[in-house]
């Protein structure tokens, strides 16, 4: 039921205090109920899009009494598989978000790493019609990491730069070693295109899950929403933070912050 327990403070006593924190767990546990039910209804919402089609689908050809025809198959598997990625990207979602998230930390060199995840995605932008290049100042550049979930949050970096980047357009991956932020040292990896940008009011929600910019874009391309949301809480759970530049019509820069290695 909804939590609107408050209890007035009178004193700065000992049952003041008690009074206090009381009101404080109520405020907490509200918070958290507020969060559940809004993930509960941001799933209900993306899940039924999907679902919707496919039981369009299925239940026209039941309709016309004919076999399935082998496009409409595969149509059908693209928006199964789709599902299949919404509600895997959301387990290890709830899992970062929660704080449960478990790292495989170990010596990882980033730019050895960062050069294969290139490779790899190496004939995607080039079938989209994109140059895509890595530059590194030094290496080996070794960080503390789990690997699995570092290439990870590149994969997502990438691949929204090739989606939201039209034809003709580059794409550059560059690490920097040795990048002082405060007083703390950082290594950072940068992926830069020069797609369509993000506009400025944009930038605060980029990382909120299923947050897409024009979300009838975002449907088309085929993302899940949910790439920045686990790419940040990833890099967070290393100890690090992701900055965002943008320029609309311009292009978009994503830098990955990651301790520096003792
Ligand atoms: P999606 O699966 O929709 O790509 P993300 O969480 O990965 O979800 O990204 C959220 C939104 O941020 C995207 O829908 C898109 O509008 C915007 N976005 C992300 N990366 C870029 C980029 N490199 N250039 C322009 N817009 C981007």
């Amino acid at each position: 039921g909804d939590l609107d327990v408050n209890v007035p403070v009178q004193s700065k006593d000992e049952y003041g205090k008690v009074i206090h924190t009381f009101n404080d767990m109520t405020l907490r546990l509200r918070e958290a109920e507020d969060a559940r039910r809004r993930l509960v209804a941001d799933v209900a919402h993306e899940l039924r899009t999907p679902l919707s089609i496919m039981q369009l689908k299925l239940e026209n050809a039941q309709q016309t009494g004919q076999y399935v025809p082998p496009e409409m198959m595969l149509r059908l598997h693209d928006e199964v598989i789709r599902l299949s990625l919404i509600v895997e990207d959301l387990h290890v979602l709830s899992l970062a978000e929660a704080g449960r998230l478990v790292l495989d930390c170990k010596p990882l060199d980033l730019s050895a790493k960062l050069e294969q995840i290139v490779e790899d995605v190496k004939m995607e932008a080039e079938e989209n019609g994109l140059e895509i290049r890595f530059y590194s100042n030094t290496r080996p550049v070794t960080v503390m990491a789990d690997a699995r979930r570092i290439t990870q949050v590149f994969i997502n970096l990438l691949t929204n730069a090739i989606r939201y980047t039209p034809e003709g357009g580059s794409i550059s991956v560059v690490i920097e070693d040795g990048v002082m932020d405060g007083n703390a040292a950082f290594t950072c990896a940068s992926v830069i295109d020069t797609g369509i940008g993000i506009p400025a009011e944009e930038l605060a929600h980029l990382f909120d899950r299923f947050y897409r910019v024009e979300k009838a874009r975002s449907r088309h391309s085929g993302g899940t929403g949910l790439g920045l949301a686990i790419a940040h809480h990833f890099v967070r759970a290393h100890g690090g933070f992701i900055r965002v530049v943008s320029e609309p019509d311009q292009g978009t820069a994503f830098t990955v912050y990651l301790p520096a290695a003792k």
